[in-house]
């Protein structure tokens, strides 16, 4: 841990020439703040190994100052018009439209993501976050119920729940926080607000934007630090009613058993192992490529990413030959590098988790194909890369095949009959998502209804319309986010029965 007062502030960064060590702070109230314990923690970049932040170590004084903030700011926004609401959404997104370089950049170099990615997907996601739920939130109406021949009329009020905790992981890190403050926000409610101590810059920046953006005091509030204090102190707080949660299964479990005595209202998106099934007959091309992305984006680091390939028997062989050519030409590179396919990955750790995953396989008698290897970089040596990596297994049984890895590793397999394939896509604890490819319409209803998971997506992968329900089903969560869910969690239905 840093003591902040010895700390460089100036200090240059070799990777990233020109930027200084970053202070990043919590932000609560309206203000950013140190935390009171001034207990600070390493922040790293994944491209080099160094340190080049620190973040708050916050305490549960720290919650609870935001939860107070919160709690303050609740009885205003909460009755703000839905006009005045969604301008302010409307333009936190417009301003993080405008700073999506600077948003990028800080997403890339504290992820280990590639700018390219950071540019084109995660930080334009974040802005239509808020854009979409802006708009949807004008849009979002309750029903009513004329009682006929009782001389009654039903209508149901959607009422902003309080101060909600809304707690994130590493992965998608911008992306996915906004997925949950946007709508909880929209729907009038207060926010203590956890990113992953892991990447927590650009949560620090978008703090900026809301200021900016005319965001009532109180309204937001982000505390940074450790999930298993600062994160289990939000869950902890009593008057805190609502938890939004995506991160690993384990951790959702214990937040659920923590919350479950509060009887908080919970939505947990979490762990995925997402099969990807290949038909013959499916138009070869585009799955080819597509199967690339759905397994290696984000250095797969994705809970929708394809982890498990199945591919029907009669063209498993071209398949092999050439998925295995296809992944070879990935560049893992710099993630500042725009012609960088792989990144690195989010931590040292994680890196050594996905490596003993590979060993694993290996024990397990599957055969690495290509990939495996530590990849170090050019004045970049203590990076944490990793080559893209295909594993050929002979049973879907094996630890490789049943247990969540979130890195750059997929296994493939041949199947004979869809009964198998089915059978094999559903022998997992998880039910997030499935990707199937084919053209003939019995087979793609049959496994659509038949798949257990709560996204399925056929002949594409990671088409998102923002409209639609997110989340899975099994050990891969509990509720949905994304539309009208959302907004429905993040309010509580209250039904007025007025008899006339
Ligand atoms: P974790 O579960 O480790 O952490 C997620 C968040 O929870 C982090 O902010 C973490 O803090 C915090 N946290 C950890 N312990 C607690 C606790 N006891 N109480 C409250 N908060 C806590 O997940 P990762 O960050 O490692 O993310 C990867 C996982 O997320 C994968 O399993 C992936 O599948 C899943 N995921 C699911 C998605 C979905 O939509 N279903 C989407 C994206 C990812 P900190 O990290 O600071 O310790």
């Amino acid at each position: 841990m840093w003591n902040p007062s010895k700390l460089n502030l100036n200090k240059k960064i070799p990777a990233f020439a020109g930027m200084t060590i970053m202070n990043i702070k919590n932000y609560i109230n309206g203000q950013f703040e140190n935390p009171i314990n001034n207990e600070w923690l390493d922040n790293y970049c994944p491209a080099n190994g160094e340190v080049y932040g620190i973040l708050p170590n916050s305490s549960k004084d720290d919650v609870e100052n935001a939860y107070i903030a919160a709690q303050s700011a609740f009885p205003i926004w909460s009755q703000t018009t839905i006009e005045e609401r969604s301008r302010i959404l409307i333009k936190i997104s417009e301003l993080i439209e405008a700073n999506l370089q600077r948003f990028a950049e800080a997403e890339s170099k504290d992820n280990g993501k590639p700018i390219g990615l950071a540019k084109s997907v995660d930080i334009p996601r974040a802005a239509s976050n808020f854009r979409f739920f802006g708009n949807a939130i004008t849009q979002f109406a309750s029903e009513s119920h004329e009682s006929i021949g009782q001389q009654a009329i039903n209508y149901t009020l959607r009422q902003p729940i309080g101060v909600v905790g809304c707690i994130s992981p590493w992965n998608l890190p911008l992306y996915l926080f906004t997925w949950k403050i946007a709508p909880a926000i929209a729907a009038g409610n207060c926010v203590v607000a956890k990113p992953s101590e892991v990447t927590p810059m650009t949560a620090y920046l978008l703090g900026e934007i809301c200021t900016e953006a005319g965001l009532p005091k109180g309204v937001l509030n982000i505390v940074h630090g450790l999930g298993t204090t600062t994160g289990q102190a939000i869950v902890e707080h009593p008057d805190i009613k609502a938890i939004s949660f995506t991160g690993g299964t384990a951790t959702g479990a214990h937040i659920a058993k923590v919350a479950a005595p509060m009887f908080k209202k919970l939505s947990l998106e979490l762990g995925g192992k997402n099969p990807n099934i290949i038909f013959a007959d499916c138009d070869y091309q585009d799955m080819l490529k597509t199967t690339v992305r759905s397994s290696f984006s984000n250095q797969g680091q994705i809970c929708l990413c394809g982890s498990r390939i199945f591919v029907e028997a009669t063209i498993y062989k071209r398949f092999k030959k050439d998925f295995v050519q296809k992944v070879k030409q990935l560049k893992v590179g710099h993630p500042s590098e725009e012609s960088t396919d792989i990144g690195a990955l989010v931590s040292k750790s994680h890196l050594e988790k996905v490596l003993q995953y590979i060993n694993i396989a290996k024990q397990e008698n599957g055969t690495v194909l290509c990939g495996d290897n530590k990849v170090t970089l050019k004045d970049y040596e203590n990076g944490y890369y990793l080559e893209p990596t295909v594993i050929e297994v002979i049973t879907d049984d094996c630890r490789i095949n049943q247990e969540e890895v979130f890195g750059p590793v997929v296994t493939i397999m041949p199947f004979n009959y869809d009964d198998e394939v089915l059978q094999m896509a559903n022998k997992v604890k998880y039910g997030l998502s499935a990707t199937i490819w084919t053209n003939d319409l019995k087979r793609t209803m049959r496994m659509s209804n038949q798949i257990q998971a709560g996204i399925i997506w056929v002949n594409t992968w990671m088409l998102r319309d923002l409209r639609t329900p997110f989340g899975g089903v099994k050990a891969s969560g509990v509720g949905r986010e994304g539309g009208f869910e959302a907004l429905r969690f993040f309010t509580e239905a209250k039904n007025v029965c007025v008899k006339y």
